[in-house]
């Protein structure tokens, strides 16, 4: 074999090395841009790699379906109002924000009450509609935040990472993207849970096109009512979500920082009643933190608590069973004493 000059040798390794590393930053590129796009509809692809991200990292090809939600609020400009579109939005929110606190959180974060199979996949279902990712993926993370609160590993604590980040990054960075399967084992066993958690666009599609051939249909057939199918899709999916989206957020941001806390937690949870109107119940966040097992987070009966009322009345109706109640020490602990 002839020999190879040692410079030459030297510089042409450098180079091949060179492009090899070009080459491999373009294929990582690429392949992180296909992968990011695929999750856009198949939320479990790549999923070991994102969990290997930088704490911080935010994933821009996430940002860009949440930025377009938040912008396509501005469609209202273009389509206007009626009541039917604006009640539909008010409707939605009403129905989608009991959706996450009875279900997504009370249910599948923490068995604050049983159900039947048939029942588990309905409240899926209606948890997913509100565009906040499949129902294992957020119980997961909602069950890490219980276990770290406030402390370095919390991923939305609004003490240690900042406001914004509590409110709003943690959900677009990579490294939180991935469903933490591990901590949601009981509910993951189900495959069609896995389905709706896997798919997670699926819900939110139908609803979304639902709204529009439903404004469609009453631009034809009530033509009185003054909505058209966009209409209804900017108030009934984007303003909705969007609002809806914020309000939920508040409790990872705002209710660790503003309010009383009851309970010694050892965390910054916080009561606060404003939250607690807009989030059916759980601005009584620290009552929570104190007995996150609770089917009720209103402890006394001047804490407002619609999501519990509104179970109360499931339960009557047979459709949810075991309520776990609040105990009597834990309701005492939290009175002054005398
Ligand atoms: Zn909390
Ligand atoms: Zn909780």
């Amino acid at each position: 074999m002839a020999p190879v000059p040692a410079t030459g040798s030297s510089h042409s390794n450098g180079y091949d090395k060179f492009i090899i590393m070009e080459k491999k930053a373009r294929n990582g590129w690429l392949r992180h841009a296909l992968l990011s796009f695929t999750r856009w509809f198949d939320s479990y692809a790549g999923g070991e790699e994102m969990a290997a991200a930088p704490e911080k990292k935010v994933d821009l090809w996430r940002v860009l379906p949440f930025l377009f939600l938040h912008l396509a609020c501005l469609g209202v400009l273009r389509v206007g109002w009626s009541p039917v579109a604006v009640w539909t939005a008010v409707g939605l929110y009403l129905v989608r924000m009991f959706g996450i606190t009875a279900f997504y959180h009370r249910y599948f974060s923490h068995n604050a009450f049983k159900a039947s199979r048939g029942w588990t996949f309905a409240f899926a279902a209606l948890g997913a509609s509100s565009v906040q990712r499949g129902p294992l993926w957020w119980a997961g993370h909602h069950r890490h935040h219980h276990r770290y609160a406030d402390k370095e590993e919390d991923i939305h604590s609004p003490v240690v990472h900042g406001f914004w980040w509590s409110h709003v990054g943690w959900i677009l960075s990579t490294r939180n993207f991935p469903t933490p399967l591990e901590r949601i084992k009981d509910f993951a066993r189900f495959p069609e849970l896995k389905f709706l958690d896997r798919f997670d666009i699926v819900v939110p599609v139908l609803l979304a096109g639902g709204l529009y051939g439903a404004g469609a249909l009453l631009e034809s057939y009530a033509p009185g009512l003054g909505t058209t199918g966009p209409q209804m899709l900017v108030w009934g999916f984007f303003i909705s979500t969007t609002v809806l989206f914020h309000a939920t957020s508040t409790i990872n941001s705002l209710d660790h920082l503003v309010g009383s806390k009851r309970y010694a937690t050892g965390d910054e949870s916080r009561n606060n009643g404003w939250l607690a109107v807009l989030t059916f119940g759980e601005g009584w966040h620290n009552n929570h933190h104190r007995y996150p097992t609770a089917a009720r987070q209103g402890f006394y009966w001047w804490e407002v608590d619609v999501t519990y009322y509104l179970l109360t009345i499931l339960s009557r109706l047979k459709i949810v069973h075991g309520l776990r109640p609040v105990p009597d020490a834990v309701r005492r602990e939290g009175l002054p004493s005398s």
